[in-house]
């Protein structure tokens, strides 16, 4: 199988995409500067590896703006790199309201630079991490793709370019490329050898929750009650990360049977939207650890409710998520309960 190109191949859904990619056979240039990730990840994505994995895996300290860099990563592997999954990026919608020049640069500005290194290196095919929030402040549910895109913070208008920048490729040069809008990925990999590792208190849910369960924070802060929805918390659709990292490999199959200009957009989501309380009760049925919460006012800038339409995805790829919330929380546990401080 011809080698792949991973950016940030060592954060929470690269290191999930990696394991499943290698389990598939493919060979494997990961590039990641490390900015929101351990190296640790890798090794620990080779012990999880089929045997001999690890003559397939190529890791390049580097940064997808840096030209060369790139160029040391399209030269890593033996035979010349077919396609590309680009995670690098940054992810926090709060820093990205803080700091827009950040996310222009890395998360544009990356993509950008890749695209470049993609036509210096004759690479036309690309997987592209993209998001639900680029559907703004949404009133109807479920989320389909032809739905407006009125991003409303820079993190969401620098994915939504990137989308159109590679678009642009499409139309232009013929490439293939599928834009993955990603609702909630949480979990684990069931081994609780791989997952999520934010730095320092978590912002999301689900890290929170986790933490909470180990003793690390006293109580949970469900921010706010008065929502239009069934419960009157915020409602979200959460996926296993391995779910989500099963459907990249299914869209590279896609992409690379395919000789054609192509442009696919998924949402890449379960269909079905939880509240936060609903999630506080299925993490307490499948761990048996009570989760003290105290109700807060909204947090700033979220939105009541999040819901994919998964029928394209379904359609085209044959792909859907299978595993249950209450896999999420088990799987999410055993990797905080066997990791309390991540990969540190
Ligand atoms: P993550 O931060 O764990 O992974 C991103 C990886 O990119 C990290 O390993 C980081 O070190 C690396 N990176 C950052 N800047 C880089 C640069 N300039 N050069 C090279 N590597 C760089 O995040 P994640 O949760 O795995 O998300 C992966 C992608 O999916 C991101 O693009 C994110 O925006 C997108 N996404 C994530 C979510 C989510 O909830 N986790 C939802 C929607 C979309
Ligand atoms: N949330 C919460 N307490 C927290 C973190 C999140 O009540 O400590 C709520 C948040 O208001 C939202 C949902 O949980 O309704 C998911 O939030 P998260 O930050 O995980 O995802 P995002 O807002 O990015 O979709």
């Amino acid at each position: 199988m011809a080698p792949l190109l991973i950016t940030g191949g060592a954060g929470f859904i690269g290191s999930h995409t990696v394991l499943v990619l290698l389990e598939a056979g493919h060979e494997l240039v990961v590039l990641d500067n490390f900015a929101n990730s351990s190296p640790l990840a890798l090794d620990r994505v080779l012990e999880l590896a089929p045997a001999g994995a690890d003559q397939r895996l190529h890791v390049i300290d580097g940064d997808v703006r840096c030209a060369e860099d790139l160029d040391r990563a399209f030269a890593a592997a033996a035979a010349p790199i077919t396609g590309v999954v680009h995670f690098a990026g940054r992810k926090a919608v709060r820093e990205s309201v803080e700091q827009p020049l950040l996310y222009w640069d890395v998360n544009l500005g990356g993509t950008r630079s890749l695209a470049d290194a993609m036509a210096r290196h004759g690479c036309e095919l690309v997987v592209f991490s993209s998001t639900a929030t680029v559907y703004g402040e949404p009133e109807v549910f479920p989320l389909v793709e032809t739905m407006p895109t009125p991003p409303v913070h820079p993190y969401a208008q620098t994915k939504l370019a990137a989308e159109q920048l590679l678009a642009a490729m499409v139309r232009s040069r013929g490439w293939r490329v599928a834009a993955l809008r990603y609702f909630n990925p949480v979990g684990a990999h069931p081994s609780g050898r791989i997952g999520e590792d934010p730095d320092g208190i978590p912002n999301n849910l689900f890290p929170y929750i986790t933490q909470v369960a180990a003793g690390r924070l006293e109580r949970l802060r469900v921010f706010g009650d008065d929502y239009p929805t069934a419960d009157g918390t915020g409602e979200r659709d959460y996926l296993h990360v391995m779910d989500l990292a099963e459907a990249h490999a299914v869209a590279l199959d896609y992409l690379l049977q395919r000789a054609e200009a192509t442009q696919i957009t998924l949402n890449l989501g379960t269909g079905r939207a939880r509240s936060v309380l609903e999630v506080v009760q299925a993490f307490e049925r499948a761990t048996g650890i009570p989760i003290p919460y105290d109700v807060l006012p909204r947090r700033a800038g979220d939105v009541p409710k999040l819901e994919a339409s998964v029928q394209a995805a379904a359609q085209l790829l044959g792909w859907q998520a299978s595993r249950s919330l209450e896999q999420m929380c088990s799987d999410g546990w055993a990797w905080q309960r066997a990791n309390p401080n991540g990969y540190r």
